[in-house]
């Protein structure tokens, strides 16, 4: 059983910049998407050149994003390592910190600390099958991996994404997706929870899409992420069609501060959310405490 890969990018860019991990990095919001009445994308360009060159992250890390005078809150970077000088944020206004990103401008300044966390074993999942699968929000992270595995699709066999949202209006980046399901290198399946008039595709939970799927169990790498409910359903369906509890990756949301495994906040079992996860294979999760 092999562990997921350890946090190499956090350590590599602070040690590189000899950078204190608590002081966030001046950004500016470059643009701003509106992708659904709750949820928008920032693009955002770190202001040290330095800085902004030696930032390097894998898929499934997050930043700790800060609103001056406001507050600090972990954020899943959702644009691909591949893509250098940017990054993109998924996110949704739901408390303190993200109503107050929500009301920012383009050109406005904010504060980030990271990349910080495991993403996903990219390296590991090179040459193999990968069934991606993403409840609401959870899109965030996996639109990273999504992105990496579209910039080097040769290294990889079949990829199948399955999207579960509660309604239409709800799908993230939906105008992207609805091209995709257009593709042959993508297999990518959307389902809604509650349909509207012009929904033409599945009706149900995500689960229900591994009804007609085809899965080669000794070369596929699973990846999940999304509502805390839906784990449990979803790695049984995994399980179902043999993937190894060794190659089911999971991301964990679990309330953080300091993001680099100092102030307690994120304990999972005797693991900590941000520095050995938020991403832990589901052989690690089933041998944490409380993880599912
Ligand atoms: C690794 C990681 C990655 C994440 N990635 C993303 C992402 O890509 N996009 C995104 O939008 N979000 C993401 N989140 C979630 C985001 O960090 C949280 O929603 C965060 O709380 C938002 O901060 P806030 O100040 O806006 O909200 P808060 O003010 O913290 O409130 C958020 C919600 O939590 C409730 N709440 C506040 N404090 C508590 C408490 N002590 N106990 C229980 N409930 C409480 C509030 O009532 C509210 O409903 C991620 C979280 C983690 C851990």
């Amino acid at each position: 059983m092999t562990e997921n890969t350890p946090a190499i990018a956090t350590a590599d860019t602070y040690k590189r910049l000899g950078a204190n991990p608590y002081r966030p990095w001046p950004a500016r919001i470059t643009s701003i998407q509106q992708l659904t009445p709750k949820e928008k994308l920032f693009e955002l360009r770190i202001i040290d050149a330095s800085v902004r060159d030696a930032f390097r992250h894998t898929a499934g890390q997050f930043v700790e994003l800060s609103i001056f005078g406001v507050g600090e809150a972990p954020i899943s970077i959702s644009s691909a390592p591949s893509k250098q000088g940017f990054i993109e944020l998924c996110i949704r206004e739901a408390g303190t910190v993200t109503s107050a990103m929500h009301r920012m401008r383009a050109g406005d300044i904010v504060g980030l600390r990271g990349p910080f966390g495991r993403g996903f074993p990219f390296d590991e999942m090179r040459g193999h099958d990968i069934l991606l699968v993403a409840g609401g929000l959870g899109i965030a992270p996996l639109k990273s991996l999504i992105n990496h595995i579209h910039d080097e699709r040769h290294e990889f066999g079949k990829v199948t994404i399955l999207l579960g949202a509660r309604s239409p209006k709800e799908i993230l980046f939906r105008q992207e997706f609805d091209m995709w399901r257009h593709r042959e290198d993508f297999d990518l399946q959307m389902t809604v929870d509650i349909p509207d008039d012009d929904w033409d595709g599945e009706v149900g939970l995500v689960t229900k899409l591994f009804d007609a799927l085809e899965v080669d169990p000794e070369n596929t790498y699973g990846a999940i992420c999304g509502p805390p409910v839906m784990y449990r359903f979803v790695v049984a369906e995994m399980r179902k069609k043999d993937l190894d509890v060794d190659r089911i990756y999971v991301s964990f949301e679990r309330r953080m501060k300091c993001g680099i495994g100092k102030c307690c906040h994120c304990g999972v079992g005797h693991k900590y959310a941000c520095i050995d996860g938020p991403v832990f294979s589901y052989w690690e999760a089933m041998n944490l405490k409380e993880a599912m």
